[in-house]
C-alpha cells in the first residue's frame, strides 16, 4: 500500500536528519552502547559514535517511505525476505567469503560479520544482481541490510552493471 500523505511529504522536505541525530548523540554514554547493541542485528558496524547517524537515516527512510516516496509493496518485500532467507541457507557462506564479509554495494564498505562478546554475529542479506534472471550462484550477492533494502527498491540498470564487477 502507497500513503501519498501531502502533509509528511511536507513534513519530510523540512525534515532535519541532523537535529535527530544531535538528539541522540547528546544522551549519556551507556544509553548509546544500549542503542547500539539493539541496532547491531540490523547493521553489524553501529556502535556508540555513529548510532546517532545510523538512526537518524533509518527514521528518515521510514519517513520518505510513509511519505509515498519510496513505493512499498508489503507483499513482495516479504517475498523478497523470504527468498534472501532461503538463498543464505544454501549459499551465505560461499557469498559472505566471496566479498570477504564486506558489503559489496559500490561506496558501502560495512562489514557484514562481526565478533560480538565472543559470537560471530552475521548482519547481510543475499540480493539477486539481475532481478528479472534466476536466482543462480553467479547472479547473488551478499549486501549489507540497508543497501539490500534500497537495491530492492531500485532497478537502475546502471547499479546492476556496477554490481556485476
Ligand atoms: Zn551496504
Amino acid at each position: 500500500m502507497v500513503y501519498r500523505a501531502s502533509w509528511l511529504k511536507a513534513l519530510f522536505i523540512r525534515l532535519n536528519p541532523e537535529m535527530f541525530r544531535d538528539a541522540i548523540n547528546e544522551r549519556p554514554e551507556a544509553t548509546r552502547v544500549l542503542f547500539a547493541q539493539d541496532y547491531i542485528s540490523y547493521d553489524a558496524s553501529a556502535d556508540k559514535d555513529n548510532i546517532g547517524d545510523l538512526l537518524a537515516n533509518s527514521f528518515v527512510e521510514i519517513i520518505k517511505m510513509a511519505a509515498g516516496l519510496v513505493d512499498t509493496d508489503t507483499l513482495a518485500s516479504a517475498a523478497r525476505q523470504k527468498q534472501s532467507d532461503e538463498l543464505k541457507r544454501r549459499y551465505g557462506e560461499y557469498l559472505l567469503t566471496e566479498v570477504e564479509y564486506t558489503c559489496a554495494f559500490p561506496g558501502c564498505g560495512r562489514k557484514l560479520s562481526i565478533i560480538h562478546k565472543g559470537k560471530v554475529i552475521h548482519s547481510y542479506d543475499i540480493a539477486t544482481i539481475d532481478k528479472k534472471k534466476a536466482p543462480a550462484l553467479e547472479n547473488l550477492l551478499a549486501l549489507c541490510p540497508r543497501c539490500y533494502g534500497l537495491y530492492s527498491l531500485d532497478d537502475d540498470k546502471k547499479k546492476v552493471k556496477d554490481l556485476r564487477q
